[in-house]
């Protein structure tokens, strides 16, 4: 499946926007933050800390300031991975940053206005004219989905039945990674339809807006774009390469103690921040590159983005700032959480020909109906010269005729069942005319070519039906090198090969003074050897500025540990309010169970529940292991069938010799109707027979006063005719023949 196999990193672009309308009337205090997009580097300023302090400078691949254009960030960052996706490779492009700081906007931007579309519009031009422009042996599939993750859900946004519709799970697979199952997948086949699915599930998402208050930036949104090509390879076989684009908006990130929420809000502000810190812990545990384990999965996040960091993709990731001096701290941790992203170490390679490529089933389903459809068409064909007495005769393959002869086979397909429709019409009048025939006679003639007429047309439509399939099918497919003819797209496509040249050089520009910055201070340190005086006084300013320049390295150092320290007691304030809170609901929750369930159903709940990891939640484990219904019962054993419980060989016979009254297997009361109905006379002379009998096999007498009225079965085994313990026993006896001796 692998064809190059190398490592690179995650690419990481800021971009910072304008100041808004509200930030711009809380005073003349201005941005926070500058950019030198010459070297890709944002220099942030403390607001609160004296102007003697030293500013923070972060590099990066590329910087974006408020005057950027959303074509600037797409031509430089993002249009070399999405022509790496159409190569095959995986690629994501996610936006992080504070809430309100533009990450919406530079995903999706102002569809309306061609000047602000953001990343997913651009992307799916981009594909659909790439795809146009490809040489015609190509075909492509393009499918996209949508999803979001709420309240750490994964619902389906182009599920019709969004809002009610069970959360999804997530699984794994060895060939595809980790995936979403039973996600809807929508084939597109232009722009104007993967349009369609971003606005049907725009609107599954602005339904939430209005139920649930500011629902859009508190969901991660994740939108799949799935694009496989196939081409003939050297081997003259088809090969398929399947490149999988994820285009994600993250909710954002927000300080409890800024937005001020409680209760609901605050544990969807706590799911939502879990699910960014164990992004952010992926994200580190990937760039320390030490520790081994990597916590992707804590969150439903950072599973979903397992490939994109520090696994199979190309991955950009554009950090958003807001320039307001009130948002300093946030965007500090934006920056520095970027910072560490830049050395997440990638692996991306190309996917060729994996077994669940959707196209090769296309292929296969759309050379299927040809054959039947051809084959229809041949028979008619045939037919049509049998009619015409031409005698038929086939020479060759079906499959393998010239498509004008397939065009000539499909009219003479279509003339057969005009002729055939006309002859059958001749015939049915000529019967209608034959004085001859018997009416009877005539009506059943009529009635046979009707039924013919009926069986043509019935294979008319099949056929028709068959045809529809086939070109919905064949539709779906996407054939390169429709437009390569067209003019205006020619220079459309010098264009942005232009464009793309500048971008490319820009690039190469920016690390090319970012190289020479580092070796500035590389030389400094070669020119150590000095012939005079003078040269050792200038030798040794340079060296007293150089150490300067390491003192103040090493006061911003102090200055960032500070920072990360401040940065880590206000988390930790944040995650005791968040304890606190759940400490006080568990506390009521104790209450309520231990006052008002009784503690034999707490128990019996309590045994029953299990915790599964794989979907977060506790769960009943079913009352009856379901496997093994029939094996629950337990089996009786041979020598207890009729009685309650198992006996003795020795026992059984004693019992049916009436002996002793020790072998009694039960002390069962027999409730039979006794048909003699008994006079004063024989009940005496039974308790006399019953008083001898007891005294000479047992001298307890109170025991068998219990059964005085009613007769053991054991002592008078005889008198039973119908009793069920009667029939077993016999069952019993018959069972096993050893017995009866
Ligand atoms: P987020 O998704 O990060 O919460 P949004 O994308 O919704 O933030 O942006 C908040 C507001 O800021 C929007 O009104 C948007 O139009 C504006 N905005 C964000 N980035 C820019 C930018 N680069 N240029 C102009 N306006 C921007
Ligand atoms: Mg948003």
């Amino acid at each position: 499946m692998s064809k190059t196999k190398s490592s690179e990193s995650v690419k990481v672009v800021v971009r910072c926007r304008p100041l808004n309308r509200k930030e711009e009337s809380n005073g003349p205090a201005g941005g926070v933050v500058k950019m030198d997009l010459r070297l890709g580097q944002v220099i942030l300023r403390n607001p609160r800390a004296p102007a003697s302090e030293p500013q923070k400078t972060f590099t990066f691949d590329a910087v974006y300031d408020s005057n950027s254009k959303q074509r600037d960030l797409y031509d430089e960052s993002v249009r070399p991975l999405i022509d790496s996706v159409l190569a095959g490779f995986n690629g994501t492009i996610f936006a992080y940053g504070q809430t309100g700081t533009g990450k919406t906007y530079t995903m999706q931007g102002a569809w309306l206005d061609p000047e602000k579309r953001g990343v997913i519009p651009n992307a799916f031009d981009h594909i659909f004219t790439h795809i146009s422009r490809s040489q015609s042996d190509k075909q492509y599939l393009v499918r996209a989905s949508y999803l979001e993750i709420y309240r750490e859900e994964i619902r389906d946004l182009l599920d019709p039945n969004h809002g009610t519709a069970r959360a999804l799970d997530l699984r794994e697979s060895p060939e595809t990674g980790v995936y979403v199952r039973d996600l809807t997948s929508c084939v597109c086949k232009s722009i104007k339809e993967i349009e369609e699915v971003m606005n049907v599930g725009n609107q599954a998402r602005a339904v939430g807006a209005t139920d649930m208050n500011e629902h859009s930036s508190r969901s991660h949104a994740l939108f799949l774009i799935t694009v496989e090509c196939s081409q003939p390879g050297p081997d003259g076989r088809k090969h398929i390469r399947v490149g999988r684009l994820n285009l994600v908006d993250l909710a954002g990130s927000e300080r409890q103690a800024k937005t001020g929420v409680q209760g609901e809000r605050l544990k969807e502000a706590a799911k939502i921040n879990l699910s960014l810190s164990a992004l952010g812990n992926v994200i580190s545990a990937l760039a320390d590159g030490r520790s081994g384990h990597v916590p992707y999965r804590d969150s439903k996040l950072t599973r979903l983005l397992q490939d994109s960091l520090g696994g199979n993709a190309k991955t950009v990731m554009v950090a958003t700032l807001g320039p307001a001096p009130q948002h300093y701290d946030e965007t500090l941790t934006t920056l520095r959480y970027a910072n560490r992203a830049k050395n997440i170490q990638n692996q991306p390679r190309v996917n060729e020909d994996p077994k669940d490529a959707l196209l090769r089933e296309f292929q296969r389903e759309i050379a299927r109906l040809r054959a039947q459809l051809n084959h229809r068409k041949w028979r008619s064909k045939q037919k049509k010269e049998q009619v015409e007495g031409e005698g038929w005769e086939r020479d060759g393959d079906e499959e393998t005729e010239g498509e004008e002869e397939e065009v000539e086979v499909e009219k003479e397909a279509e003339e057969y069942v005009k002729l055939e429709e006309q002859r059958l019409e001749k015939e049915k009048e000529a019967i209608r005319e034959d004085r001859f025939l018997l009416a009877e006679e005539k009506q059943r003639l009529l009635g046979e070519k009707e039924r013919m007429m009926g069986d043509l047309r019935k294979e008319q439509e099949a056929t028709e039906q068959l045809t529809a399939k086939y070109k919905a099918m064949e539709s779906k497919l996407l054939v390169g090198g429709k437009n390569i003819i067209d003019h205006t797209n020619e220079q459309q496509k010098m264009l942005e090969m232009k464009r793309q040249e500048i971008a490319e050089q820009t690039r190469s520009e920016r690390e090319m003074q970012q190289q020479m910055l580092v070796q500035d201070e590389e030389t400094l340190e070669l020119r150590e050897t000095f012939t005079s005086l003078q040269q050792e006084v200038e030798a040794k300013t340079k060296k007293l500025k150089k150490y300067l320049k390491l003192y103040a390295k090493l006061q911003c150092i102090k200055a960032e540990i500070q920072d990360v320290n401040d940065e880590h007691v206000r988390s930790r304030q944040e995650l005791e309010q968040t304890q606190n809170e759940l400490t006080r609901e568990l506390k009521f929750k104790y209450l309520i169970i231990e006052n008002f369930i009784p503690p034999e159903e707490k128990n019996k709940i309590m045994n029953r529940l299990t915790f599964d990891p794989e979907e977060d939640q506790w769960k009943f484990q079913p009352l009856v292991p379901a496997e093994s219904k029939s094996a629950q019962m337990k089996k009786r054993p041979a020598s207890a069938v009729g009685y309650k419980r198992p006996i003795s060989q020795y026992a059984r016979v004693a019992i049916a010799m009436g002996a002793h009254s020790r072998y009694r297997a039960e002390n069962i009361m027999f409730l039979e109707l006794d048909m003699t109905p008994p006079n004063t006379a024989s009940l005496d002379r039974l308790t006399e027979a019953e008083l001898n009998q007891s005294s000479s096999v047992d001298n307890s007498p109170t025991k068998d006063r219990g059964v005085r009225k009613s007769r053991s079965w054991c002592q008078t085994p005889k008198s039973i005719t119908s009793s069920s313990s009667n029939v077993s026993l016999k069952a019993c006896h018959t069972a096993t023949p050893s017995a009866a001796q």
